[in-house]
């Protein structure tokens, strides 16, 4: 059986401990040469279905992914965990091209990213006949489909791998459900019997919410200053509105840039690489945008303007909180979107016309919903999901019906006697009996619902009629420029006395002071989470600065969490961290955890107890420092620290084998310049890391033995 190696590898190139639902029995499957077809959400561990087979299987595994960006993303990631990975493709010269070719035909890459025209092109087949193949994966395997919304015909020629390779196991993954682009797929590629999985679509730690479109911009300045220090994206319909938010963004104070198709490719690059490196946090784009990354860190996505269906929905949200840390997505709805949007599908020609309505029919409804939202998502997702989520803004406050058959009275005769004849924006002046001089100029102050909802703000009307139109009281022409019309239902209200219940929506006083509640709770978890996750963070990207690579690829929000909480300062404990593999480990193990430790000495949490003793006594038998290290497996930093706490609280000890009074003298002289607190790290690079952490640490506690470095 496999599973134990499986297992090793996923400990020791990804750090992890265990698999999601289904890996296993995928990699199982792969494993045994099946073919297999998998179905998961963004962000729902794909890659490891063919990561970790392709390090256990003798032989490359050979992996079609269509975008050139994604194949470096993956690629960069692969190789931070110590994994033989390259790519080919046409970004290349002939030459580095040729270099990864010979890597391949030697056998010393355990994964090979390639283009699919790469690999369908005729000079590559004989290599790729001689090379040891272990298994194929198609990544975005939808795309061989002209059903699917990103086909590429490129994608139709794989159907030639299962001929030419009948033996070799394919295994094909997207994120793209439904039921005719999964018959594509396993058509086209012509997979023997594949096995299908299809694993769950939910994605709890996905916060979902959705709020009506007034005011939208103040309300995501609003959002953003809650959400301090963190990355997200804000999706807009057009290319100007996401140069307009970007710009109104930055006058707001905050670091934001647009990206849309319309932008010339090196800007295009350059604006999605500094949001991978956490240099712009804010990116405001339309849906050209996101396809081709891998960040692991969003944490939110906000739509300012609703999507055509409920897959794109799916899609763009599943880009936040890929590393499974808690993140907030934010849908703004309008009706002005709707028929926006009705309009695009319309003139759009397309054949699929009535499909395309109907779906966006679904989002509409779900953008209205009074019910959890998960529970509408994961059943459209054909998923039987009872529970309400608890982490959906209905969930948390759930609506509170009430007696609204006045209301309903009034607006459907309002429509009435309208002759049917007006939209939305028009009935609520109507209604509230508005000055507009052109309601008078109409005849339509003359009505005799004319200011009968005066009591009723404009934003609730607006509130009550979609509700209204949701209930299937009134329905929206969008043929006729989205005006109201009655419906049966809507009669029977009229002329039969049929009442009809209704949910008060949230007045402005409470979304206030829901806004702040929110923004409290953050803050308070932000504090909790606490100063030494803001170091870590810090040192991550310092580090990832200087390697030039995303912080993200170095350890992942959700690492950086679990390791501010569990503080490990051994080897041992730092494995124990999720995401800490052994390549990880060994480059960034040491000033992660010099970090924690200084963290931990600031905190006065080392007061030279039972832990610091025990080294100390070791120390006095006539243990070296390394020899503690193994004995205790604990870092020989570690001891250096527990040494020196007991030497600073004043137990005897020979400093000088440790570090000379020179260094001590330099030291002291370097602190006034380095920032405060002083960090280890810091020390460290002062010195051009020409004297050992161990020695600096001892340098420190001697000059807290002497008060002239104060004890924090
Ligand atoms: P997808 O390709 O399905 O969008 P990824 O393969 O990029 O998703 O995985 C999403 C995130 O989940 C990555 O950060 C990945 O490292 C992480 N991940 C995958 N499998 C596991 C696991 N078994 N345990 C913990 N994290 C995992
Ligand atoms: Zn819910």
């Amino acid at each position: 059986m496999n599973l134990p190696d499986a297992q090793r590898a996923l400990k020791q190139y990804f750090g992890y401990d265990r698999f999601r639902p289904m890996q296993a029995e995928i990699i199982t499957a792969v494993y045994e040469k099946r073919d297999t077809l998998v179905l998961m959400p963004t962000g729902g561990g794909k890659s490891i279905c063919f990561q970790v087979p392709a390090l256990i299987m003798p032989g490359t595994a050979v992996v079609v992914s269509p975008l050139i960006s994604l194949m470096q993303d993956q690629v960069m990631g692969l190789m931070a965990n110590g994994v033989k990975a390259a790519f080919l493709n046409s970004s290349q010269d002939s030459q580095e091209q040729q270099l990864v070719e010979n890597q391949f035909f030697n056998g010393e890459l355990d994964l090979l990213y390639v283009s699919p025209e790469k690999l369908s092109s005729s000079n590559f087949l004989p290599l790729l006949q001689r090379a040891n193949v272990a298994l194929f994966a198609i990544d975005e395997a939808h795309c061989v489909s002209s059903w699917g919304h990103d086909f590429r015909p490129e994608y139709t020629q794989l159907r030639f791998l299962k001929q030419q390779f009948p033996q070799t196991p394919i295994i094909a993954l997207t994120a793209t459900a439904d039921r005719i682009t999964r018959q594509d797929i396993t058509e086209q590629l012509q997979l023997n019997n594949a096995e299908l999985f299809i694993s769950s679509f939910d994605r709890p730690n996905l916060n979902l919410e959705v709020r009506s479109g007034q005011r939208r911009k103040e309300q995501i300045i609003q959002f953003i200053k809650q959400h301090p220090d963190q990355g997200g994206i804000v999706y807009c319909l057009s290319r100007k509105a996401t140069e307009k938010l970007a710009a109104d963004l930055n006058q707001a104070g905050f670091t934001a840039r647009s990206y849309h198709a319309g932008m010339d490719a090196r800007t295009r690059a350059q604006v999605q690489d500094a949001f991978i490196k956490d240099e712009i946090p804010i990116i405001c784009a339309t849906i050209a945008f996101g396809m081709g990354i891998d960040k692991s860190n969003v944490r939110w996505v906000i739509h300012f303007n609703l999507p055509k269906n409920l897959e794109n929905y799916y899609q763009e949200i599943g880009r936040a909180g890929r590393d499974s840390a808690p993140a907030d997505t934010l849908l703004f709805y309008s009706y002005q979107d709707v028929m926006m949007l009705t309009d695009i599908i319309t003139k759009n020609e397309s054949e699929n016309v009535e499909v395309q309505l109907a779906k966006l029919g679904r989002m509409q409804q779900y953008a209205e919903s009074m019910a959890c939202r998960r529970r509408i998502l994961l059943n459209y997702f054909n998923e039987d999901f009872k529970d309400n989520c608890g982490n959906c803004d209905i969930c948390r406050n759930p609506p509170q019906a009430f007696d609204g058959t006045l209301i309903a009275q009034k607006a459907l005769s309002a429509v009435y006697r309208l002759r049917e004849q007006v939209g939305l924006t028009l009935l609520v002046d109507v209604l509230r009996g508005s000055a507009r001089k052109d309601l008078r100029e109409r005849g339509y102050d003359q009505i005799k619902t004319f200011g009968a909802g005066r009591e009723v703000s404009a934003f609730d009307w607006n509130n009550y009629l979609g509700q209204l139109i949701n209930l299937g009281y009134l329905d929206i022409a969008y043929d006729q420029f989205g005006v109201l019309k009655l419906t049966p239902a809507s009669k029977r209200v009229l002329f039969d006395q049929e009442s009809v219940e209704l949910v008060r929506p949230a007045t402005l006083q409470e979304r206030r002071v829901q806004e702040k509640v929110a923004s409290k709770e953050r803050t308070k978890a932000d504090r909790s989470r606490g100063e030494l996750f803001e170091s870590l963070r810090l040192l991550r990207r310092k580090l990832a600065q200087e390697k030039g690579i995303p912080p993200y690829l170095i350890f992942s929000d959700a690492t950086l969490e679990e390791m501010a909480a569990a503080k490990p300062t051994s080897d041992q404990e730092m494995r124990a961290i999720s995401g800490v593999g052994e390549r990880k480990l060994q480059l960034y193990g040491d000033v992660f955890m010099a970090a924690i430790l200084d963290h931990l000495g600031e905190k006065g949490n080392a007061n030279p107890g039972s832990t610091h003793r025990i080294s100390y006594e070791l120390f006095l038998q006539g243990k070296s420092v390394t020899e503690i290290a193994e004995q205790r497996a604990i870092q020989p930093l570690t001891v250096f620290s527990h040494l020196g706490a007991c030497y600073a609280a004043g137990d005897p000890l020979d400093i000088h084998q440790f570090v000379s009074t020179t260094i001590i003298n330099q030291v002291e002289k370097a602190i006034p310049y380095l920032e405060k607190p002083l960090k280890l790290n810091a020390l460290f690079e002062f010195f051009d890391g020409k004297v050992s952490h161990g020695a600096l640490r001892m340098a420190l506690s001697h000059l807290q033995k002497e008060g002239k470095y104060p004890v924090a």
